[in-house]
């Protein structure tokens, strides 16, 4: 717990804050326009271009035009449709609208030549601008780039004309109304419509809603599957519904409990997972003593591990050395998992395993200190494919903080580096900024004495009073506040 002695004002005038009003486009109101008279819009979409299509649709949503978003439906010039998670006016109403435009389309003996649609994407969670895209949700740009591993995920292999796909999820044992509609509607025409869900949430557990949902729902599409605010004894459960996920490629659980308190268990509370690349736990009581137990649900080597705000047995980090199926590893998270009272040993050997693969490793709070230091730094610098490290936020005097960055400066790759201040920069709690713009060059000169460096940042711990910090960055070599 530090204070940075004296807080500066917060500056309610920053750019961040201020709203960026941008003029609508002639587009946008020429569609507004047209849209005021419904009919006159409908007539005049078999003439309106291709292009303005994700437009009018946009606004026809937004604004509620209903009647003109089941026009739009069976004579859509595109094969995808997908709105985006963020979109105003998401809820029943417009949902209805679509899947009726979607009932014309189905049952036309004749469709228009100009519609292409062969899939609705309804609750896009990847879809980052909040309207309406009319390509696939796995075709865009920023999915490619960030959320791998789902770059090369196939189709679900279930052929049919149409395809619905959505994310599903269940809040304190309930699916909303919209998702309980869309699913009857689709069982109905299952002969003609596939109802795809990529993404799977159950955060909180009803029996009868699981076992409703496992009765229509495709297994083998289900390629995420987030678990939250659990007890073990639910697993015994649900144990046999997740064993159906066979093609699940990422699983992220938080808020587990162990109100049993097995405590050091070998049991495993996950069924196999043959296809999975990623796994997150995050603030789940239920890990401490039972990491090596739950790692064995893995049964092809990951690709990403993150384990965070959980706590951690030294039987816990042990394992790691040894549990197999995790030394393939590209990105290791373990971010506030408080190590400073654990041998660390293991970690080191766990690093020395992953050093070919390793692109990604963070250690922000985790309370390592100097004297732990040691034991992980020939490890590190093995671990030559390190693209991005962060050591933020743990206990390191300058002596082998220096240490430490004269190791990362042999690793030729790493683009992104944080490290905390050494604890000179405090005098006992208060952060002493002249003493960062003091010691900061220095540090960065053992970089830059064997490679340019590209992206380094140098951080305080958060300022008690007004979660603030001093950061010391390469850009800039100057010393700022941030809040
Ligand atoms: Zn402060
Ligand atoms: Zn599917």
């Amino acid at each position: 717990m530090v204070i940075c002695f004296q807080c500066p004002d917060a500056d309610d005038s920053s750019e961040d804050t201020k709203k960026v009003y941008s003029p609508l486009t002639l587009e946008k109101l020429a569609m507004q326009r047209l849209l005021r008279e419904e009919a006159l819009a409908i007539s005049a979409l078999k003439d309106l271009p291709h292009l303005l299509f994700p437009v009018m649709f946009e606004e026809a949503f937004i604004n509620g035009h209903t009647k003109v978003l089941t026009a739009m439906i069976p004579v859509w010039p595109y094969p995808y449709l997908s709105v985006g998670i963020m979109i105003e006016n998401r809820n029943l109403e417009t949902l209805k609208a679509m899947l009726e435009g979607l009932d014309i389309l189905i049952t036309q003996k004749v469709r228009s030549s100009r519609c292409k649609l062969r899939e609705i994407n309804w609750r896009n969670e990847y879809h980052d601008v909040t309207g309406i895209w009319a390509g696939s949700h796995e075709l865009l740009p920023r999915l490619m780039t960030q959320k791998q591993p789902v770059q090369n995920s196939p189709g679900c292999g279930v052929k049919k004309e149409l395809k619905v796909t959505t994310q599903l999820e269940i809040t304190e044992g309930r699916l909303d109304e919209s998702d309980r509609y869309l699913f009857q509607w689709a069982q109905q025409r299952k002969d003609s419509i596939h109802l795809c869900n990529r993404n799977l949430e159950i955060q909180g557990l009803t029996k009868a809603t699981v076992i409703e949902i496992f009765k229509f729902l495709h297994a083998d599409c289900v390629q995420d599957l987030m678990l939250c605010h659990l007890s073990i004894e639910d697993f015994d459960f649900l144990n046999p519904y997740l064993r159906q996920l066979n093609n699940l490629l990422n699983l992220t659980v938080c808020h587990i409990t162990d109100t049993l308190r097995m405590g050091d268990s070998d049991m495993s509370l996950l069924p196999p997972f043959h296809c999975l690349q990623k796994l997150s736990v995050n603030e789940s009581p239920y890990i401490y003593g039972n990491l090596k137990g739950f790692l064995r649900c893995l049964k092809k080597p990951l690709a990403s591990l993150s384990i965070t705000d959980c706590n951690f047995s030294q039987s816990d980090l042990d394992c790691l050395s040894y549990c197999s199926n995790i030394f393939e590893l590209k990105s290791l998270n373990l971010d506030s998992i408080n190590l400073c009272d654990l041998l660390l040993e293991p970690l080191g050997f766990f690093l020395e395993r992953v050093g070919h693969t390793l692109k990604y490793l963070g250690l922000e709070s985790c309370g390592i200190q100097d004297s732990q230091l040691n034991t992980l730094l020939p490890a590190l610098s093995q671990c030559s494919q390190l693209r991005v490290v962060n050591f933020n936020d743990n206990d390191f005097s300058l002596l082998f903080l220096k240490e430490l960055l004269h190791h990362t400066a042999q690793l030729s790759q790493l683009e992104s580096e944080a490290y905390p201040v050494p604890l000179e920069c405090y005098d006992r709690d208060v952060i002493l900024k002249h003493r960062l713009e003091k010691f900061c060059p220095e540090l960065l000169d053992i970089l830059r004495a064997n490679r340019m460096p590209k992206e380094v940042t140098f951080e305080t711990s958060q300022c008690f009073n007004c979660g603030g910090y001093y950061i010391y960055d390469l850009e800039t070599e100057s010393c700022h506040y941030e809040i």
